[in-house]
């Protein structure tokens, strides 16, 4: 049993549903909470006289005064209904120490960043992106380190920080690239963006940015089967050698997921 001065009881301040499966927290976590942008926080629900908990990456800056959390919700898991059912004003639990190495590397000696997600797994990528462009705001980062995203969801809806992105990639273009793609455009005759999967324009995109493994690391989270074919990708074009590619799976299929084309569409590629 893990003791209770090992977690806050964190508090909702915010709650926005982009879908009816997708939402996003705000929440204080009542103490010091200290992270890297990158990094992931355990949030806990208490059930059945259990404490439910899963690793979540964290979306807000380290300079934010609360912490920030992308949901996706799966119908059947032990914990995401339960958070599913949190308002503001809930508490739920957080560890209180962050973890992960899922972090931007600026030391590896590559100034570009290919930043590759599908749906909920751009949360990493929305810390990395509002730090870096709080720090070149005031001065602490010159933009000498440029961020390309490609962020893949099936439909427009799914983005949850699209708006927040673009306008990012419009007022700091210098260093930030950002390019949504969705693979179910059709019942959304308004999206103009690129269309297809992310690992099918993958190779169009890197090619259009002069991305290869000489001079970029790349960066891969979300759904496993996108992070497997991206790297089969990547490959080809020089990546992996020297610790280039840097990965954060968000959970494992079980042999009837990887076995049943509906369920892989289900979870939200
Ligand atoms: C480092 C890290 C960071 C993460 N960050 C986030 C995040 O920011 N946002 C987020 O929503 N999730 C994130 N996850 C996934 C999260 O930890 C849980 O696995 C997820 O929320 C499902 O939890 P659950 O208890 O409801 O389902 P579980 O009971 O854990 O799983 C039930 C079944 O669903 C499968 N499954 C789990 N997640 C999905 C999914 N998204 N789509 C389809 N099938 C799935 C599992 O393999 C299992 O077979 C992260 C995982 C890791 C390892």
């Amino acid at each position: 049993m893990i003791p209770e001065e090992k977690f806050y009881r964190a508090q909702i301040t915010k709650r926005i549903d982009f879908a009816s499966d997708l939402w996003m927290f705000r929440i204080r976590s009542g103490g010091d909470f200290t992270f890297i942008p990158g990094q992931y926080a355990t949030l806990g629900v208490e059930h059945e006289g259990n404490r439910v908990e899963r690793p979540y990456s964290i979306a807000s800056s380290p300079t934010d005064d609360e912490v920030e959390f992308f949901f996706k919700l799966v119908p059947y898991g032990a914990l995401t209904p339960l958070l599913h059912k949190l308002q503001v004003g809930d508490q739920l639990s957080m560890r209180k120490v962050s973890k992960g190495k899922f972090t931007l590397d600026t030391h590896e000696g590559r100034d570009n960043h290919l930043l590759i997600s599908t749906v909920t797994g751009v949360a990493p990528f929305v810390s990395y992106v509002r730090t870096l462009y709080r720090d070149w705001k005031e001065g602490r980062f010159d933009g000498s380190h440029r961020i390309y995203l490609l962020n893949a969801a099936s439909r427009p809806f799914e983005f949850g920080y699209l708006d927040e992105l673009s306008h990012f990639a419009n007022v700091a273009s210098a260093w930030f690239t950002y390019a949504p793609t969705v693979s179910r455009p059709w019942d959304h005759e308004d999206w103009c963006g690129e269309i297809g999967r992310a690992d099918d324009v993958l190779r169009k995109y890197a090619d259009q940015w002069g991305l290869d493994g000489t001079n970029t690391v790349a960066y891969l989270c979300g759904h496993p089967e996108m992070i497997e074919h991206s790297k089969a990708i990547l490959k080809r074009r020089g990546f992996l050698e020297n610790g280039t590619v840097k990965e954060e799976v968000y959970w494992v299929p079980s042999k009837h997921q990887v076995a049943s084309p509906a369920t892989k569409s289900a979870a939200g590629r």
